[in-house]
């Protein structure tokens, strides 16, 4: 059983995914953990991130890994955890542009459906994780936030300026939302939750009844 939480930048998705998951004693997975870890791995390679045929081989490579964990997706490169350094904005920045690429796309989807293998049921988050990694799922959540207070969430978490934040943000959601593999877009028949004016506890509370209607 899966069940999706997709949205723009800061919108609140790993929070509230997580606490989702945590409540359903299900598992948890940020699919960007994907894109990030692939793009830091191509920065510490120093590759050409516009050679797409490299970065379709390097995703299938053992040099970097995914490991599901109840309070963080971590990611592995040659074996050390780099969980903090991916992070940044700037690999945010990086996934954001490899995942343009159709290839680069298809490569990472086999390992994020993977993660409902388990017993257990899935709360993913991310991007296409409604409309084309588990188009499926039992339910479909789209959270969204005001572009000021997705930035203010970010910038006050990782000790940034805020309107430098929301800059590279807006760029980040223009090329998530218009690229042609997989845009960021709202799945059918998700429930959309504007998180601006919510408290945390409200949203997950919010979220949680929702989906217990789809499981029941
Ligand atoms: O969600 P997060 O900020 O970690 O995602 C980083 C980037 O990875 C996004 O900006 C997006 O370009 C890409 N991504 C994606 N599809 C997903 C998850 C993330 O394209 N399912």
């Amino acid at each position: 059983m899966v069940i999706t939480i997709d949205g723009p930048a800061a919108s609140g998705k790993s929070t509230v995914s997580r606490e989702l998951a945590n409540r359903l004693g299900w598992q948890w997975v940020s699919t960007g953990a994907f894109y990030r870890g692939l793009g830091y791995a191509a920065l510490r390679l120093k590759m050409d991130i516009s050679d797409v045929k490299a970065l379709t081989e390097l995703a299938h490579s053992s040099e970097w890994r995914v490991v599901m964990g109840a309070n963080r997706t971590q990611v592995f490169f040659q074996n050390e955890e780099v969980t903090d350094d991916i992070g940044r904005e700037d690999v945010g920045n990086i996934a954001s542009k490899i995942s343009h690429y159709p290839e680069v796309r298809k490569a990472l989807l086999e390992a994020q459906r993977n993660c409902s293998a388990g017993p257990q049921g899935l709360v993913a988050e991310g991007r296409d994780c409604g409309t084309v990694v588990f188009p499926q799922a039992e339910a479909k959540i789209y959270l969204t936030a005001s572009s000021e207070h997705r930035a203010a969430r970010r910038a006050a978490e990782l000790g940034l300026d805020q309107g430098e934040t929301q800059e590279a943000q807006k760029q980040r959601d223009k090329q998530d939302s218009t690229r042609k593999a997989a845009p960021l877009q709202v799945p059918e028949n998700a429930f959309v939750v504007d998180t601006t004016d919510m408290g945390l506890d409200e949203v997950v509370n919010k979220v949680e009844s929702f989906v217990r209607t789809k499981l029941n």
